[in-house]
């Protein structure tokens, strides 16, 4: 068995030792005779797993206590849906940074629930940026202001926290628990879990109490943030196995020295990566150097006719995942919290070796 280096954008790479722990314990778990996806979720042994993962995901992000954490359903997409559904009433102001393909998304789904002001876009330039916020509009009346700290598919990270009047809402998909984060500074925080969390199909969400219970009416009940806190998650059948995964990986974290740590490590992997296209003239990154994306490197050839010779040979040497988005073409490289420096040293090589052989 031959393991890849996988930089896919998510679902995507996960911990060797999560998967080893998932695969010593799949057939029996803890003594339970059985697997811990055909355990009920309302049963003793689920329920101390749903809580350890809760309780590690409070430690490792240091979650304040008038902050309630959700393991919900329905993807990050589901909560672009939610969040306006959950903290506007119907024609409510609520403040957007446009920074690119995700947050394009969230807009466009919150117009039909409030009132959309996009306060600031990076459109003009090809969303190469995190617009500075002197540049923001004013929206004094905004129910809450919607950001993407990180754009998957562009490549472009907020490395500051935007500083509103109202509750701050951040899509965190792709970069929650990539480095340390002042979870005080926010309303509301919600995550895809299929890339720094573990495996689709769950939703993490983080809110401050004092937005809990003003959901409008036609709030579908499992959308409700209030309802589902109100019953830990468990309003319906959670995701037990994604769950269960999230909990894995957020002890891995904890062993690996938690979110400090990793961050230095992917601090590392980062400047390594960025420094191998800016040192040649045949690689290059369309991000504005103080918004590059820790998580995800977007790159382009020279020459794009190449492009297709890239990735074959990239595939050959064990690099899996790099074709960039198919809305922007050329490449990416997702080196999320689970991508080892070794992994960045192979892609750096094959780079390195791609150049010279086109040369
Ligand atoms: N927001 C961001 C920043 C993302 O990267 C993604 C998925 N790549 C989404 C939202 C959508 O997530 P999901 O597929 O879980 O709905």
């Amino acid at each position: 068995m031959a393991r890849v280096f996988n930089f896919n954008p998510g679902p995507a790479v996960l911990p060797d030792p999560v998967l080893e722990r998932a695969r010593d314990e799949l057939m029996d778990f803890r003594g339970t005779g059985m697997s811990v996806a055909e355990l009920s979720h309302r049963g003793k042994p689920y329920m101390a797993v749903a809580e350890a993962a809760e309780a590690r995901v409070r430690e490792l992000a240091q979650v304040p206590d008038n902050y309630r954490v959700l393991f919900l359903q329905g993807g990050a997409s589901l909560q672009f849906a939610a969040v306006p559904l959950n903290l506007a009433e119907a024609g409510q102001r609520a403040g957007y940074i446009n920074t690119g393909s995700w947050s394009t998304k969230a807009i466009k789904e919150a117009q039909a629930f409030c009132d959309v002001q996009v306060l600031a876009t990076s459109e003009a330039t090809n969303f190469d940026r995190a617009p500075e916020q002197a540049t923001w509009a004013a929206c004094d009346d905004a129910a809450f202001v919607h950001f993407t700290p990180n754009e998957t598919i562009g490549g472009v990270e907020f490395h500051w926290v935007p500083d509103v009047a109202a509750p701050l809402v951040a899509d965190m998909s792709s970069n929650i628990l990539s480095r340390p984060i002042d979870v005080s500074r926010y309303g509301l925080i919600y995550a895809g879990a299929q890339k720094n969390i573990g495996i689709s199909g769950l939703t993490l969400v983080i809110v401050r109490d004092d937005l809990l219970g003003r959901a409008r009416a036609a709030t579908p009940s499992v959308m409700n943030y209030a309802l589902q806190a109100g019953s830990d998650s468990m309003l319906n059948t959670p995701a037990t196995f994604a769950w269960y995964v999230a909990g894995l990986v957020f002890d891995w974290l904890h062993v690996e020295g938690g979110v400090e740590a990793i961050a230095a490590r992917n601090r590392l992997k980062a400047d390594k990566l960025y420094g191998a296209i800016d040192g040649s003239n045949f690689y290059s990154n369309p991000a504005r150097p103080s918004d590059r994306s820790l998580m995800n490197v977007p790159f382009t050839l020279a020459d794009a006719e190449r492009d297709a010779d890239f990735l074959k040979g990239a595939e050959a040497a064990g690099l899996a995942g790099l074709k960039g988005h198919r809305s922007v073409g050329g490449m990416r490289a997702s080196i999320y919290n689970a991508m080892p420096e070794a992994g960045i040293d192979a892609l750096i090589e094959y780079m390195r070796e791609f150049e010279r052989a086109a040369a």
